[in-house]
Order: C-alpha cells, then structure tokens, then sequence
C-alpha cells in the first residue's frame, strides 16, 4: 500500500462519525494500543524520542472522542488528518448480503481492482482493517457464509481506508449494522443524521415474488411466503434522513443484490456478462442505463417499494450485484437428509463477487471523489 502524506496545518474539524461531535485533533487525548493486551492505553507523543517510530505509533494511536458522556468511543488518528471523511452506511434487514457485499468489495480493492483507475488505498488502521479482513473478507474468500452482524447499542464503523485519487487522499469510512439496529429509534441511530453517502440493499430473494426463486429462497431459510413484503429498514432509515425542497441530499446507490439467481433473465444476464477487470471509471451514460434497468426489472415485478431511495434521493443510482456470484449449500444432516432449520454455511466451489464495485464508484462520483475530465456524476431524476 501507498505512504500517504497528512493535510498541511491548519487543521479543520472532523466530525466523529458515531455521534456526530466535532473533533479537534489533540495529542493530549491520544492512545496506542498495548501490545501485549491490546487494550488502549494513554499515550503522550514526546515519549517517543525516536522520530521514526513516533511517526508510526502515531498511525496506529486513536483519539479519544471528547463526547464519551454514554460509550466511549476512539477513532484512528490518520481519520482525522486526511481532510473531510466520507462516510458510507450499508442499509438493509438482516440477512441482505451487507456484510457479504462490503467484503467482497474489500476483497476486489484488496486484489487492486481500482489499480486501473489510478485509485489506491490503504488501511486507515491496520489492525481495525486486519480484524475485518479475518473476520470476513478471508472467511468470503474461503467460500464459508458470514454470520449475521450482531446487533449493536452504539454503532462505530466496520473499517476504513485512505483513498488516493488524483494525489488527493481522504478517508472512506463504511458503517455495516445489523439490520435490527437500523430499525432502532434514536441515539444508536444518530448517526445516520451524518452520513455522507448511503448503499441501499435489495435483497432478490426477499423483493422479488417469482416462482423460480423458491429452491434458492429454500436453501437460504427465506420463507417465501414473505418474499415482497417490504424491507422495513429502508422506510426507517429514508425517514430519519433530513431534507432539502422535499429530497434527501445524500447520494445514495440503490444494490440489487444476489443477481445471480437470475443470471439467465434478461437484462440481468447482458449485465453480469458486461462484468470484468475495470478499465476505466464507470461511464456515466452506462451507469444510467443501468439504472434504468433496475428501476424497469423492478417495477416489472411489482417490487417498487425498494426504489423508495431512488423516488426520495436528489441523486441515486440502480446496481445488478452479487457479492457471491452463487447461492450457499443447504447443510445436510448426519443421515443424509436435509437439516430443517440449519442456516447455510457454506458456498459450492467458492464465492466469485459479480460487479461489486459499481456501486462503490458511482458513490466515489456522487462525491467528486473521482476527480477527473468526463466523470461528472450521474443525474438519474429523469429514469
Ligand atoms: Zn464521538
């Protein structure tokens, strides 16, 4: 990964991502992890005589959030140096795909699938990075299924990286909770009021009512009776977002996730054909049309309650995914037959991530994130 090189004194505010206070950076409030507990401890910079090693202490140091009143909360130095962070929030209920979604996306970054665009990043914690690796995008990688995230009473981003672009750096932050907490009112919701881009996902299992999902459904415990019954976490979350002139400003990608149990439908099948190494940042007017086609494959199957984002949102755009690229295996019992309530743990010859990254550039572009000729964001109010 790429050495990067903090913003030039003065520096501005950042805002903590979790309850939105407004952080100074003050190495009077910094911690460094213990290296034999890894507990955090109080850490003064001038202790460190050495200036080399003071550097890297002070990339993997925290600063303690001043607004620790209910939770304490710390956040990585190199958050706070790199200018204004963006922060992405995964919304969906439990068992969408987010985690799988974000780990397949780590894993596309981490295998340099936005080399080509001249993108790169590296971990804002190495730790906090190396800990999200293990605990998912490793497991991902060896085909096994992710547990559910657990719901939480104060919520703090899964990871971050540093994302360099045109010799300009800034922290990306993504947030992925449990979709119970999505749904839960007030502080462990707060900071939704904050965050700067939103990756909705729609679940193809549970939105859409066709007949040839149901194997699939089956096998991932998805009762199909309740398949079109509307994601409550999207009216939640599009509820709590403030507005402007009646729209919500953040830039938001509306994900059809799980794509590949509809690989053979058309348009699904052109898209997932169209994937492949990146070559260059997404084309506006392709996004568009693939906007356009989501938006149409859903109202066609009366699954418009998932475009609320897309009706609600100033700027929003429509993604075929699947963070997998296959469905898991139904676990068998000891005698051969089907085990009744068992979940799924595992993916039949691997997991191959279809057109993961899409929706990660196309919230890049909403932000001007991606600044480069001929990338302006897509404007998608006329689909
Ligand atoms: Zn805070």
């Amino acid at each position: 990964m790429d050495q990067v090189t903090p913003q030039e004194e003065p520096r501005q505010p950042v805002r903590c991502p979790s309850c939105l206070q407004d952080l100074y950076f003050d190495d009077r409030q910094l911690f460094l992890p213990d290296p034999r507990t890894n507990e955090l401890a109080p850490w003064d910079p001038s202790s460190e005589p050495n200036g080399m090693r003071r550097q890297d202490q002070m990339n993997r140091a925290f600063l303690k959030c001043p607004n620790d009143s209910d939770h304490p909360h710390f956040l990585p130095v190199p958050y706070l140096l790199f200018g204004r962070p963006l922060t992405i929030a995964f919304v969906g209920q439990s068992g969408t795909g987010k985690t799988h979604l974000l780990a397949a996306m780590m894993a596309e970054i981490g295998r340099g699938g936005l080399d080509s665009l001249g993108i790169r990043c590296r971990s804002v914690n190495t730790n906090q990075h190396h800990t999200f690796l293990s605990q998912a995008v490793n497991e991902l990688e060896a085909g096994r299924v992710l547990p559910s995230t657990a719901p939480a009473d104060f919520v703090e981003f899964t990871d971050a990286l540093l994302v360099t672009v045109n010799g300009q750096t800034r922290p990306v932050a993504f947030f992925d909770i449990a979709g119970e907490s999505l749904n839960a009112p007030g502080k462990i919701t707060e900071f939704l009021l904050g965050v700067d881009a939103l990756i909705f996902v729609v679940d193809a299992l549970r939105a859409l009512r066709l007949k040839q999902l149901n194997p699939a459904r089956e096998a991932a415990r998805i009762d199909q009776h309740k398949a079109g019954v509307a994601d409550p976490t999207f009216t939640t979350v599009l509820d709590r977002l403030p507005r402007e002139g009646g729209l919500c400003n953040v830039p938001t990608a509306i994900v059809l996730n799980k794509s590949d149990v509809l690989r053979f439908e058309p348009p699904i099948d052109h898209w997932l054909r169209e994937d492949g190494p990146l070559k260059s940042a997404p084309d506006p007017a392709e996004v568009f049309r693939e906007s356009q086609d989501v938006y149409a494959f859903l109202t066609y199957h009366q699954a418009t309650s998932w475009l609320r984002p897309f009706i609600e949102c100033r700027r929003c755009t429509l993604h075929f995914a699947s963070a997998t690229g296959t469905s898991p295996l139904l676990p068998a019992s000891a005698n051969g037959s089907l085990g009744p309530s068992t979940p799924p743990t595992a993916f039949a010859g691997g997991v191959r991530p279809r057109r993961v990254l899409g929706p990660l550039l196309s919230v890049f572009q909403m932000w001007g994130l991606l600044d480069a000729p001929g990338l302006s964001a897509p404007r998608l109010r006329e689909v």
